[in-house]
């Protein structure tokens, strides 16, 4: 049986989630931007928490993580490469370790870029993938540490996963991202009805994440650098995409 996915939104714009295996109970929540919300879901599920998965070491991502310990005893997971700077872990992982929560296997992916170290979790069976800061809804995490090439490198293994693959990211920052994406790649119908939908949503308060891998395959310019049409509006024909993602991520950190 498939992960049950519970998207939590925590502080002004994080999300963190919980993930609940119905065979054996365990419940593992994604990031740790406060408490209360999550221990509110526990609650209101009637999960019991038995894992922490970080996906990096920036406080919205991992503030709560000493009092949610206090609440709600469980198993600290993060990236070895980030211990120093991450809360304390009981396990401590690279790209290419396995995650066991329940019956299921996550697979650890490095996704460097927004910070080094950052890493994604995918879960195959029940086809998802928290991605927090690296591949966002229509965007990508801004590059605190890594350089563009590493994002780029980091953006193609997440696209290169199944297209029906749920991806789970950190922020509701769509809006503003559809605003950006709308001037890279102006004539795609998909991407103008995703924008359209996405205000939609946010008029109504309701989240825009999770995402399905294929839409942003469609639509998030950050994983359209090989796009002919993106590439001819940018003046950037039979560019490296390497060279395209690079100009995209630029123009976004001026918008
Ligand atoms: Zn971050
Ligand atoms: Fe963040």
């Amino acid at each position: 049986m498939s992960l049950h996915l519970m998207t939590i939104p925590c502080l002004s714009d994080n999300y963190a989630y919980l993930i609940h295996d119905p065979t054996t109970g365990q419940t593992a929540v994604v990031d740790v931007p406060e408490v209360g919300p999550i221990l509110d879901a526990l609650d209101q599920q009637g999960w019991t928490l038995s894992h922490i998965l970080l996906t990096h070491h920036h406080y919205d991502h991992i503030d709560g993580v000493e009092d949610l310990l206090a609440k709600a005893p469980a198993q600290v997971i993060g990236a070895a490469a980030d211990a120093h700077r991450l809360p304390p872990l009981d396990l401590a992982v690279k790209e290419g370790d396995t995650i066991t929560i329940g019956t299921e296997t996550g697979h650890v992916i490095d996704v460097s870029g927004h910070t080094v170290g950052h890493i994604a979790i995918h879960f195959p069976d029940s086809k998802l993938v928290f991605t927090a800061d690296s591949l966002m809804a229509l965007g990508c995490g801004r590059l605190f540490e890594g350089t563009p090439s590493q994002m780029y490198s980091s953006l193609a293994k997440l696209a290169a996963l199944p297209g029906d693959t749920t991806v789970c990211s950190g922020h509701e920052y769509t809006q503003s991202n559809a605003k950006f994406a709308l001037t890279i790649d102006p004539d795609n119908q998909a991407l103008i009805s995703r924008a359209e939908a996405v205000t939609a949503a946010r008029a109504k308060n309701q989240p825009t994440v999770p995402s399905l891998l294929s839409e942003e395959l469609a639509t998030n310019p950050f994983l359209r650098a090989s796009d002919p049409a993106i590439q001819a509006h940018l003046g950037m024909q039979n560019s490296e995409p390497v060279d395209v993602f690079t100009e995209i991520r630029a123009r976004k950190d001026r918008f």
